[in-house]
């Protein structure tokens, strides 16, 4: 089954400009492309879902729009990017509409038309209306960016990212899907054991954990761990004793990006963490 990732437009792709109408005004965001670029390599097939509620609101029309997205493929399909397919919602916010997300039917739409794996795709955004629209349609995982609105959405909506994995931009949730398709994932009924663990004043489903090999758990919260190492390791131990087999480990998004980069960096970094517990 072939896997895909949802993307978001403005503020996800291209610099959030307020009701963009002029190509001439598209931005893309650093490191975008090269990021689309390896999610194809992987075998990702990508589509651009966007509300486009200026063309209801009468601030620029469906040709301006199509403009828009023509320059941003096109800048995009010179580092070699292509995208299956475009979905968008012209209605403004109190029209009916068929697919203006939160609503997942453009989702839906791409996985009847292209045989997709929802459950096995993604959903990256800058909005809580991403998110639920990845959720709605059963995505593996929303994936908020701080770019756009998604760093003011982190601040003010941290109690419902739910279970969605926050990272600063589209080329670190790049790296994190990439990430969650070759590790194993943790077996179902540990998952809900481990999030129930994680329940509590202290911990927050934005402290997200990824499964690696060697039944070890990686938590990449949404800030550094501020405190001691060894006291992290003393809380995990306590929350994994349900969950005996697991080891824990907290990694700061620095190392957790070296985690990403190569095996050799994971082996080193949980050497210095296994050193600095003795
Ligand atoms: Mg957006």
């Amino acid at each position: 089954m072939t896997r895909a990732v949802f993307l978001d437009r403005d503020g996800t792709l291209n610099v959030e400009k307020e009701y963009l109408r002029d190509p001439a005004e598209l931005e893309l965001i650093p490191g975008v492309p090269e990021a689309l670029n390896r999610l194809q390599d992987a075998g990702f097939k990508l589509f651009i879902v966007t509300n486009q509620s200026g063309i209801g609101r009468g601030y620029y029309t469906l040709e301006d729009m199509h403009r828009v997205n023509t320059h941003l493929t096109g800048l995009l399909a010179l580092h070699g990017v292509r995208f299956e397919k475009i979905y968008f919602a012209p209605e403004a916010p109190e029209a009916p509409s068929r697919g203006r997300k939160p609503s997942p039917q453009f989702l839906f739409d791409a996985r009847d038309e292209f045989g997709l794996d929802l459950a096995q795709s993604y959903m990256i955004g800058d909005k809580l209306i991403d998110l639920e629209c990845g959720w709605n349609a059963g995505v593996k995982q929303s994936i908020l960016v701080r770019t756009g609105y998604g760093a003011k959405i982190e601040l003010e909506s941290g109690d419902k990212l739910g279970r969605a994995i926050v990272v600063s931009d589209v080329a670190e949730a790049a790296n994190v899907i990439l990430h969650l398709t070759n590790a194993p994932s943790l077996p179902p009924e540990d998952r809900e054991a481990l999030f129930r663990t994680m329940e509590g004043k202290r911990w927050t489903w934005r402290d997200k954990f990824i499964y690696a090999p060697n039944n070890t758990i990686w938590f990449h919260g949404s800030r550094p761990w501020q405190g001691d190492l060894n006291e992290f390791h003393d809380i995990m131990a306590k929350r994994l004793e349900k969950l005996p087999k697991y080891r824990s480990y907290y990694s700061t998004a620095e190392q957790y990006q070296r985690v990403f980069d190569d095996t050799a960096g994971l082996v080193a970094i949980l050497k210095q963490l296994i050193d600095a517990k003795k």
